[in-house]
């Protein structure tokens, strides 16, 4: 028997067929023994028949059971709640899962047969879920996950609803998931970076529209193809061979690519390729995310060429220069042929910047960039190295002599003007010269030998070129441990005033005083000021060390007019380069101002050349200081360049004669006339002359002989410290004071 239908359908006609004979007796089925069944039935056919009934029906009530079990079981452990309900929603059975669900719990035959509102414990009672979910499924939120109900209606054999069974599963899971899958979807879509997917075997699955993007390909031409479509020919098979090698012993690569676009354009990428892999540890597909970094690479090179050029002139700056100089060298060490150095400094420029200002001055720099470039080869490197210092590295067929014309060639092609801002102006150029390997085995020394080099053409006149020598490089290094021992001084407080009296002979009396600077702790050999003051204006370092020297010159005298030491003036030797200046006459004012002085207290000395240098500026100048009565005297007079109409159009007190004229009178004629006519000239103009530098007696006869009554020099006083100085004038007013004659005889 095949289905428990055909075994129902047998049995009842066992049974019938049993009845059927049990009818016709007189006896009711429980007096039925075997001997009367044997009576009635003695071929046993009936007998043997409800034997084999029986024995169906045990057999069918086992499968039964079985089947039973089996179903609830199933039923159980379906990971769903079921429910059946009858067409009064009364629960007919439910599963574990049911009762723990929905009924709080509760034990199958504490709910079969009641309300399922009543034992639901759920807001949303069963009957309402069960009409929204009928026939159709429903998600529906049950102890705050989501459940998913299907309630599936069983009609009788005459169609009528018999039950409705309600299946809940929870979706809460499946509901996160798809939520994940629909972002990983959006990511993919809209991502700015292109994700490329392939198979194990490279084949191209899928693509972003980011790749279509980058590459230019739409997504039909690349899924089903390779990523070698994009292959760019740029690297070669070694570099695709490491790549696979690593991907295969990590499962991840990264690296910068250049790719070909679909119009034959270069693309530079970084990409990132990760392996995926199955259940079983197999590779499934490839990820590979691509970030176009073509616009990165140029802000790079951009950048790049920032920071090795100068912004001004576009020339390498000193970082690429370096460099090239470096490689020139190396190159030039294996080649065994020489490179040449040419360090450029223009002359004059700080004047026309600091004049004219910075707007011209940069504008001067970039003429003056493009001439010099304009003049070497297209192999050299031209650099600018800083404010207005440019170098020129030869490296191919060169030589001394190469060199030393192309820096002739330089230097003439600056004295021509250049043409800014509507003016002509003239800077020229000094040019240092070094050669490896000659003068410099280094890049280093190489530069620092040519740089020396350039300050001897500056100081041999400028406007020409020097080549370097190791004795100069000698020379420039004492004068670079001059001037950093200068500016810790100047820092420090390192100097002192000494001051030497100015005597007026015919009075018998010391009447000013000259004050002189002193390094005592400076390098023995640079304790004088002619071996310090140059430099120190060179490097400007006067405007500081000169505004001590004011104000400790001023508070000197100050300290002496309060001790009673009635001297008219102290007399403060200037440089043109404080007098430049815009603000110099304001600072000695504000200086005499705080030391409580008079004008007419101070006397500034400048030479010649220094008034001679910017004539109008002076006359402005001395104007202004003349108006607080501040004097003025020319220092070394008729040593310098003078136009003699100067002095008429200059506000000037005293002319100091100097001493190269004073020191072979009365025994050189030529000196004593220069002498007389200098004297005579300061009488015409109403102006006192000083003698500098006496130091004989003779000397002093024949001056004051020829009118000149105010002296300065050895024969009376040398300098002294300010403290010494009080001392010394007493001493020195007492000798002239015994000097019989003296005063009176010589005075006209
Ligand atoms: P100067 O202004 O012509 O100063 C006179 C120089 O002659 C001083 O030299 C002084 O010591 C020296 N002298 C004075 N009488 C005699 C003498 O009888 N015989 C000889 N042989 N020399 C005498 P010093 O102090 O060495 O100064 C040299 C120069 O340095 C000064 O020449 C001046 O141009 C400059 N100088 C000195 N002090 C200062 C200063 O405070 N500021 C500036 N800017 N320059 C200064
Ligand atoms: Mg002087
Ligand atoms: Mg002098």
């Amino acid at each position: 028997m095949s289905s428990q239908s055909d075994a129902f359908r047998y049995i009842r006609a066992k049974i019938d067929q049993l009845l059927t004979v049990m009818g016709t007796l007189p006896l009711r089925p429980e007096e039925l023994d075997d001997d009367t069944l044997i009576e009635l039935d003695p071929i046993g056919i009936v007998a043997e028949s409800f034997a084999q009934v029986i024995d169906h029906l045990n057999q069918t009530n086992h499968a039964l059971d079985l089947a039973t079990a089996e179903i609830r079981a199933i039923f159980d452990s379906l990971g769903a709640a079921v429910v059946v309900l009858d067409p009064d929603e009364r629960i007919v059975d439910c599963n574990s899962q049911a009762l723990g669900w929905l009924f709080g719990g509760s034990e199958r035959a504490q709910v079969v047969g009641r309300a399922a509102n009543e034992v639901c414990h759920e807001a949303d009672s069963l009957a309402t879920i069960r009409r929204r979910a009928d026939g159709r499924s429903q998600v529906v939120s049950l102890h705050g996950q989501a459940v998913q109900v299907v309630a599936s209606r069983i009609v009788d054999e005459r169609g009528q609803p018999a039950r409705t069974v309600m299946l809940f599963s929870d979706v809460t899971r499946q509901q996160e998931n798809e939520l994940h899958l629909q972002l990983y979807a959006e990511i993919f879509r809209h991502v700015g970076e292109g994700i490329l997917i392939t198979d194990a075997d490279s084949r191209i699955v899928e693509v972003n529209a980011a790749v279509s993007r980058i590459t230019g390909y739409p997504r039909e031409e690349l899924i089903g193809a390779t990523p070698a479509i994009l292959k760019s020919g740029l690297h070669d098979d070694a570099y695709y061979r490491e790549m696979w090698q690593t991907l295969r012993e990590s499962g991840f690569w990264q690296g910068e690519v250049v790719d070909r676009a679909r119009d034959g354009r270069l693309v530079p990428l970084l990409q990132t390729i990760s392996r995926v892999c199955d259940g079983e540890g197999k590779t499934s597909h490839y990820i590979s995310v691509i970030t176009d970094i073509s616009s990165l690479k140029e802000t790079q090179s951009r950048l790049d060429f920032l920071a090795h050029h100068d912004a001004l002139t576009g020339l390498p700056n000193r970082l690429l220069f370096g460099d090239r100089l470096r490689h020139a060298i190396e190159r030039a060490r294996r080649e065994g042929h020489p490179a040449a150095l040419l360090f450029i400094d223009l002359d004059r420029f700080k004047n026309i910047n600091d004049s004219l200002g910075h707007q011209i001055g940069d504008q001067l720099l970039v003429e003056a960039a493009r001439r010099l470039r304009s003049l070497v080869r297209h192999a050299d490197t031209v650099a600018r190295l800083g404010g207005d210092e440019f170098v020129v590295l030869l490296e191919d067929r060169v030589s001394h002599e190469t060199a030393a014309h192309l820096a002739e060639k330089i230097v003439t092609a600056f004295k021509q003007p250049f043409a800014v801002g509507g003016l002509a102006l003239h800077v020229g150029c000094s040019i240092g010269i070094a050669v490896y390997p000659e003068d410099g085995e280094d890049d280093v020394a190489l530069l620092r030998n040519a740089d020396s080099a350039m300050y001897r053409a500056k100081d041999a006149g400028r406007d020409c070129h020097v080549r370097y020598s190791a004795e100069l490089s000698r020379a420039t290094r004492a004068r670079i441990a001059l001037d950093s021992a200068l500016r810790a001084a100047v820092r420090d407080g390192g100097f002192l005033l000494h001051f030497q009296p100015i005597i007026d002979i015919w009075r018998g009396r010391v009447v000013a005083c000259e004050a002189l600077v002193r390094w005592p702790s400076g390098p023995e050999d640079a304790r004088q000021p002619n071996d310090f003051i140059p430099l120190a204006e060179e490097t400007r370092l006067i405007v500081p060390l000169g505004e001590w020297i004011l104000r400790e010159a001023l508070a000197t005298l100050r300290g002496w007019h309060a001790q009673g030491l009635a001297l008219d003036y102290v007399s403060v030797n200037i440089s043109a380069v404080q007098l430049a200046q815009s603000d110099f006459p304001e600072r000695v004012v504000a200086l005499l101002g705080a030391a409580g002085l008079d004008g007419r207290h101070l006397q500034i000395e400048l030479t010649e050349n220094v008034l001679m240098h910017d004539i109008d500026l002076c006359a402005q100048v001395l104007a202004r200081l003349r108006e607080h009565g501040i004097r003025v005297a020319i220092d070394d007079f008729g040593t310098g360049y003078s136009s003699l109409s100067y002095l008429k159009q200059l506000p000037i007190d005293n002319l100091k004669i100097d001493r190269s004229f004073v020191r072979d009178i009365p025994g050189d004629v030529n000196d004593c006339a220069i002498a007389a006519a200098v004297i005579g000239l300061a009488r015409t103009l109403g102006l006192e002359a000083i003698a500098e530098g006496i130091e004989t007696q003779a000397q002093q006869d024949y001056l004051a002989q020829i009118g000149c009554s105010l002296v300065q020099g050895y024969l009376h006083a040398r300098p002294l410290p300010g403290a010494d100085f009080p001392g010394g004038v007493a001493a020195l007013e007492g000798r002239l004071a015994e000097t019989p004659g003296l005063t009176g005889a010589a005075a006209p």
